[in-house]
């Protein structure tokens, strides 16, 4: 499902900010991604979701090379990959309902079935009753599960998160965790990245763990 064979990612300007990657994440596996910042944690999950292309190796991920996939095929490859990262906000210009709509919106759904489908990732994340707040109002556990709907309103097979947790004490955490729980169940395969010891303590799985770019064993 997603395999790394000898990855390099060298940025511009000569930073080597992955080294030598290779492992194997098997479909429906929920797995952490550890290390500290500036590991290169998120230029890992970029690499599968192609926001950012290998500098060599190979990248597969459903059957797809990442490396020499063509611009045409990634709209394809994206709308089986769920996106939870810092920088995609949610649009307070809007409510709840509107922000998880957004991406059905580009799919070319038609309302109905694009309005089912949002009703129904909302409730996944406990929001149903939230539909209409804007998300200015929500608390940060509830803006977070908000984004989590944003990102499994397609109904993705993979769902890359990075440092879904970073901001939210324990409480929140554990029912974000318990979300990704919920889904690890129904066989989509998760990858979290994360530096809190706490949540690999509480909610065992494999840790890939990354320093300096390569993978510790
Ligand atoms: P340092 O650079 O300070 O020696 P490490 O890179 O070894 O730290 O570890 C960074 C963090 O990742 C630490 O919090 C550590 O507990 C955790 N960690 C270290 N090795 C692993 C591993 N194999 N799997 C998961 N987490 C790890
Ligand atoms: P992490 O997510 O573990 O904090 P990143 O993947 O964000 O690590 O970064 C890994 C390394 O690559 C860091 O040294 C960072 O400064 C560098 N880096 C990340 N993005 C870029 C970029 N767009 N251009 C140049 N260097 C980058």
């Amino acid at each position: 499902m997603i395999k790394f064979n000898q990855v390099y990612k060298r940025y511009p300007g000569g930073h080597e900010a992955l080294k030598n990657l290779s492992f194997e994440i098997a479909e429906g596996e929920m797995a952490y991604l550890t290390g500290h910042s500036g590991a290169g944690k998120s230029t890992l999950l970029k690499l599968i979701a192609a926001i950012e292309r290998p500098t060599s190796g190979a990248v597969l991920v459903n059957g797809q090379n990442i490396r020499s996939i063509k611009p045409a095929a990634i709209p394809h490859l994206r709308r089986n990959i769920g996106l939870i990262f810092q920088d995609h906000k949610l649009l307070f210009d809007r409510n709840a309902f509107d922000n998880v709509m957004l991406p059905l919106q580009i799919c070319g759904f038609d309302h109905r079935e694009s309005a089912k489908r949002v009703r129904a990732a909302l409730d996944k994340v406990g929001l149903l009753d939230r539909e209409k707040v804007n998300p200015i109002a929500l608390s940060g556990g509830e803006q977070q599960r908000l984004c989590i709907a944003r990102a499994i309103v397609n109904r993705p097979t993979i769902l890359l998160a990075d440092e879904p947790t970073g901001n939210l004490d324990t409480e929140y955490s554990n029912e974000i965790m318990n979300i990704f729980k919920s889904f690890h169940q129904v066989g989509v395969t998760l990858l979290i990245s994360t530096h809190d010891e706490g949540i690999l303590r509480q909610f065992p799985a494999r840790a890939l763990h990354l320093r300096k770019g390569e993978l510790q064993a």
